[in-house]
């Protein structure tokens, strides 16, 4: 019997919500506001969401939470339906808060009617101060006597567009002594006379977010409504609205959200990256944005992965990045195929191979995948190195190319290095060396023993490519909790680009889709910078987690 994994809160409850027949089956949604790109974060909501509906009978509705007109973009809702559908879930309805918006309005004219809303034509200074403070309870303003009637003709009045913004507001009345402001008479309804990207000039009164997404779940019949922690102190509010409307009674339940080291999440510091040209827009591969780590490689199965594994707490805390890296790892070493790849080049001549020759090398894709096979590389005297595989003065335990040093080039021969050329300023140009016919791999009967294999790509048939590596964007473990800007604290040295590296020529029809292990050097994938003439690729991720280490030494 497989281990039955512990059950987090929430399917605690719906369990328990299913077993006493509260309800048939469970209805999530995932509420995106549509100003910004999504992050890492709202993946662990998504998962959250359209994992607990899968998982239980239900389903999951996308939903825009398009009630502030003024940063919302149709790209945005875009780029949010794309990452959605990259991540690997399927929403059952795609709405929007806006198209509920004669229904909020109706929902505010009942509770005028009933005596429980009130038109505030105080300044919103005045509004502030007759609030009180946590320990004062508040002063009613002079509007919240107004008689029914009169709200209702002030009301219709603003939305008609009578009042140009700030000159009024509608309140909803709930008590002004309650130690949560939020219940202290909260703002329901702003005018604001700007266009909407789906209702145009329809509205200039427009909901605000807690007289918007309570009756929105509701009118969506959602079953369990599912938000992070800042939003404990407004579900007494939630259930006010839904009580005095008599409406579907959705509940709200919190968690913590996801933070991860070394980067930002919150979409106004992403946006002031991209507006400051700290990156190169919304999905530069060093952004913690689903897009971004899309284009850096990263597969929706290593997030989904990652997203299981951080499950779900009730406190605030941050979620180390080595985390994600280590799941992208599991899963890229299962499925990438391997390339070969010379970063920092040098070139080796083997003075005894027939320099017309050329040999085709069956180079294993994937030795984690027995069923990935093999694929031929051409072989030449002429090959490109990387430049650390070779020392003139070898230390101790090195097992690379070294003058007098046998090595084996992966899949191919084992060499002797009989010596190197040096530029005049001292910088080695060339390194020569002898092959052992007798040693090829699959049918080596030299009897030698190697202890090093490097990798190599024949200088003739190389392709040349652009390669792009990747540090952390932010040298601090928390920017956002740091003193001063955030941005204080940025990596300056985050991009390093290799204008020319090497790699084997079956490379120049690279698929896009594909991440590539270029060995021992780690896991690559095809930029949309590349053009047909000049290939770009970023580094998913090194192959082994070499950051924690270097961490140490500064
Ligand atoms: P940000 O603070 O980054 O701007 P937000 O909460 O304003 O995010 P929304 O578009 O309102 O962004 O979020 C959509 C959903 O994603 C909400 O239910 C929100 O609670 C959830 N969400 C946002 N950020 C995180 C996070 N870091 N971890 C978990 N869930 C998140
Ligand atoms: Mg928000």
């Amino acid at each position: 019997m497989s281990e039955e994994k512990r059950l987090n809160f929430l399917e605690e409850i719906i369990e328990s919500d299913l077993e006493t027949g509260k309800y048939d089956s469970i209805q999530t949604r995932f509420p995106p506001e549509p100003n910004g790109y999504l992050h890492i974060g709202h993946a662990k909501s998504i998962c959250l969401n359209f994992g607990l509906t899968q998982r239980y009978k239900g389903s999951t509705n996308l939903r825009f939470d398009d009630t502030n007109p003024s940063t919302e973009e149709t790209e945005y809702v875009d780029s949010i339906k794309e990452d959605i559908r990259w991540l690997g879930f399927t929403w059952a309805n795609e709405f929007y808060a806006s198209d509920y918006f004669d229904r909020i309005y109706s929902m505010a004219v009942e509770l005028i009617e009933k005596g429980l809303a009130f038109v505030d034509d105080s300044t919103p200074d005045e509004i502030a101060s007759f609030k009180g403070t946590p320990t004062v309870p508040g002063k009613p303003t002079p509007g919240r006597s107004r008689s029914v009637a009169e709200n209702l003709r002030l009301f219709e009045a603003m939305k008609a567009g009578k009042y140009p913004d700030g000159a009024m507001v509608l309140r909803a009345k709930i008590d002004l002594a309650s130690p949560n402001m939020h219940m202290r008479d909260p703002i329901i309804y702003r005018i604001k006379h700007t266009h909407h990207h789906r209702t145009g000039d329809k509205w200039c009164i427009y909901p605000m977010y807690d007289f918007a997404h309570g009756q929105s779940d509701s009118i969506e019949h959602i079953t369990h409504s599912i938000c992070t922690l800042e939003f404990i102190p407004h579900r007494p509010l939630y259930d006010w609205f839904i009580e005095q409307l008599g409406i579907f009674p959705s509940h709200q339940y919190e968690f913590a959200r996801l933070n991860l080291t070394y980067t930002v999440m919150s979409k106004r510091k992403l946006l002031q990256l991209v507006n400051e040209q700290y990156v190169s827009g919304w999905d530069d591969p060093r952004m913690p944005t689903i897009s971004g780590l899309r284009r850096r490689g990263y597969t929706p199965e290593s997030i989904r992965d990652f997203c299981e594994r951080v499950g779900i707490q009730k406190r605030e805390n941050i979620i180390d990045v080595s985390l994600l890296e280590f799941c992208l790892r599991e899963h890229l070493n299962k499925v990438a195929p391997r390339r070969m790849a010379v970063l920092d080049p040098i070139k080796l001549i083997l003075t005894n191979y027939p320099a017309d020759q050329v040999e085709t090398m069956e180079v294993e894709n994937n030795p984690e995948d027995p069923n990935a096979g093999t694929r031929p590389v051409p072989f030449t005297y002429q090959l490109w190195i990387e430049r650390e595989d070779f020392m003139e003065i070898p230390s101790k335990k090195w097992f690379r190319l070294a003058p007098g040093a046998i090595v084996r080039l992966k899949n191919a021969f084992i060499v002797r290095c009989e010596g190197f050329s040096k530029d005049e300023a001292g910088n080695i140009t060339e390194v020569h060396a002898t092959y052992l016919p007798e040693s090829r791999s699959g049918k080596d009967t030299s009897g030698l023993t190697v202890k090093g294999t490097i990798h190599w790509v024949s200088v003739p048939h190389a392709i040349k490519a652009e390669i792009r590596l990747y540090d952390r964007l932010f040298r601090s473990e928390n920017p956002a909790a740091e003193e001063g800007d955030f941005k204080d604290h940025i990596n300056l040295n985050s991009l390093q680009i290799i204008p020319e590296a090497y790699l084997e020529p079956g490379m120049a029809l690279a698929d896009a889709q594909t991440r590539y292990q270029f060995i021992r050097k780690g896991y690559f994938i095809l930029d949309k910078d590349s053009t047909p003439g000049q290939l770009v690729f970023n580094q998913t991720v090194t192959l082994k987690d070499t950051w924690a280490k270097e961490a140490k030494k500064i």
